[in-house]
């Protein structure tokens, strides 16, 4: 090859890889706009008071990006442990279920015999198979939800682990990780099945944790409001809470 013909190759293959390069980064920045679109007036069609607001914005954002995350399809719930469950816990997955499937509409979860996208292990003391397992210890259970990809923060898969001391209480905050939920970062003087512990911060809530930390299948009213809110048609998830703050006026 003559080297004026060399010299043009590298010219051209420099010239495609940054025009690829530039495709890419136009690619994703339409996707993030897309995203970003929030549709308020959908958004407040779901009806809720101020203190349920104030739970959605603190527990339904991620802690590193303060975006939203959810799923945008159908969630399948398969117990991948089966085999090895008596009815009774089998009944309790769906339990969980039916109190969260009217929450999340228009998406539907099911439980299905094979090709689920949320993986549950009941009754496990180590949280595997997973790229990383880990010893459930000193906790009763465990939820993992797919890592973020800069086109896509959607909840796409999900395990769930729990240990076999959990009780109903622990499976069910476990799949509102799974929904997308964090654990609060406020105190609140009312039971919640997302707190980070069963006691309570608050000591005024004491009375409430009494009452419901026993109670199979909990979920007070606040969080029932904030699910509807994060599964609102009106965000995506990946909304930055910036931009619902300033699109309702609160910012
Ligand atoms: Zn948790």
């Amino acid at each position: 090859m003559r080297p004026t013909v060399i010299k043009y190759s590298i010219v051209i293959f420099v010239l495609l890889l940054f025009a690829s390069g530039m495709a890419s980064v136009l690619h994703i920045d339409a996707i993030e706009k897309e995203i970003q679109l929030f549709d308020a007036e959908r958004f407040k069609s779901v009806q809720c008071t101020d203190e349920e607001l104030s739970l959605f914005l603190d527990i339904a954002f991620n802690r590193k990006e303060q975006r939203i995350r959810k799923w945008e399809s159908d969630i399948r719930v398969e117990i991948k442990n089966i085999s090895e469950l008596d009815s009774e816990a089998i009944a309790e997955v769906d339990s969980v279920i039916a109190i969260l499937r009217p929450l999340i509409l228009p998406l539907n979860i099911d439980r299905v015999d094979e090709g689920g996208n949320v993986y549950v292990y009941r009754g496990v003391d180590r949280a595997e198979p997973s790229r990383k397992p880990s010893r459930l210890f000193g906790v009763n259970g465990l939820a993992k939800i797919n890592e973020c990809t800069p086109l896509s923060r959607e909840i796409r898969y999900a395990h769930i682990y729990d240990a076999k001391q959990a009780h109903t209480q622990t499976l069910m905050h476990e799949f509102e990780h799974v929904l997308g939920l964090e654990h609060p970062f406020r105190i609140y003087d009312y039971y919640l099945t997302i707190a980070r512990s069963v006691i309570p911060q608050d000591y005024t809530a004491y009375g409430t944790w009494l009452q419901f930390q026993g109670m199979p299948y909990y979920i007070s009213p606040q969080e029932k409001t904030a699910i509807r809110l994060l599964y609102s048609s009106g965000i995506r998830s990946g909304l930055k809470k910036e931009v619902l703050l300033e699109g309702l006026g609160m910012n």
